[in-house]
């Protein structure tokens, strides 16, 4: 495992208490967090009513309009040696700086600059309050690994007849699909993290010589439509590299290399057009 904040489980709590679209660009920062080994405690998102009118009555805040009470603000503080560092100069110092820098730039207004309000990044959606309704692709989890860690895991998935998507050291959807799958045919939480007990259960699999997925070469096909533009449509909602025949209007997904993976899929697909949509194999 490569370097995970010192306070890895308590930000990833807090930051699941975000508004969805909030949410989305603060997992982003949290991962150029982590990218660049930048530690930081994420120790409040969201905030009730009361708990506002303390801070007001405290000082420690300024407004009741505050972007917390919506979950469309968070507070930070910059961990050096394990230990936080509340003082306003630890946020002007390397690397910290470049991660405020960094919330910036993905749209977040920084309350460093109001000079009073360091810790706090809020992000302005369409407006105060406007952020209830997911309107972007769900967060990715929070990859700790290194490239080359990734590109391990890859490979031992694969062995074991899982489908990751491309064997590239990229920790994406495809992947985060296989170990949720391995994770829930071994009985272990199912969060699509290689954590530590993920990896020893990838591990002694392999030395079992087990095959957790069915491999082989798999489609999924939703099947045809009336036009071509509901077609085009249909297959630009799936998601998963889909097509439409060239000289058809039925619309099929890109290969996948396990039957499982082909399913979760079929899953989505059923789910979100109510298709009853089929899997094809195809023999090597
Ligand atoms: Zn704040």
């Amino acid at each position: 495992m490569s370097w995970v904040p010192a306070y890895h489980q308590r930000n990833l709590g807090n930051l699941d208490n975000l508004a969805p679209n909030t949410r989305a660009q603060a997992m982003k920062w949290y991962q150029y967090c982590v990218d660049n080994t930048i530690d930081v405690l994420i120790y409040e998102t969201i905030r009730t009513v009361a708990q506002q009118r303390e801070n007001m009555a405290k000082g420690a805040s300024k407004t009741m309009k505050s972007y917390h009470l919506v979950g469309q603000a968070l507070d930070f503080v910059p961990i050096a040696d394990g230990k936080a560092q509340w003082s306003k100069s630890a946020y002007s110092k390397f690397p910290f700086y470049a991660a405020i820098q960094y919330a910036e730039k993905l749209g977040f207004e920084a309350g460093y600059r109001w000079g009073w309000d360091a810790p706090h990044l809020q992000y302005n959606y369409k407006g105060y309050g406007t952020d209830k309704v997911r309107t972007v692709a769900a967060a990715a989890p929070i990859n700790v690994m290194s490239k080359e860690e990734t590109l391990t895991l890859q490979e031992k998935l694969t062995k074991l007849g899982l489908d990751t998507n491309g064997v590239d050291g990229i920790y994406g959807k495809g992947t985060t699909n296989a170990v949720m799958i391995l994770q829930r045919r071994t009985g272990l939480a199912i969060d699509g993290i290689a954590g530590k007990n993920t990896l020893a259960k990838i591990d002694e699999l392999l030395k079992q010589k087990s095959l957790i997925g069915t491999p082989g070469t798999f489609r999924v096909f939703i099947g045809t439509f009336g036009t071509p533009e509901a077609a085009e449509e249909a297959a630009k909602k799936v998601g998963f590299n889909a097509f439409k025949g060239e000289n058809e209007n039925r619309v099929y997904t890109g290969v996948f290399t396990s039957l499982e993976s082909a399913e979760e899929a079929r899953a989505l697909i059923e789910a979100e057009h109510g298709y009853n949509p089929k899997i094809k194999s195809y023999s090597a």
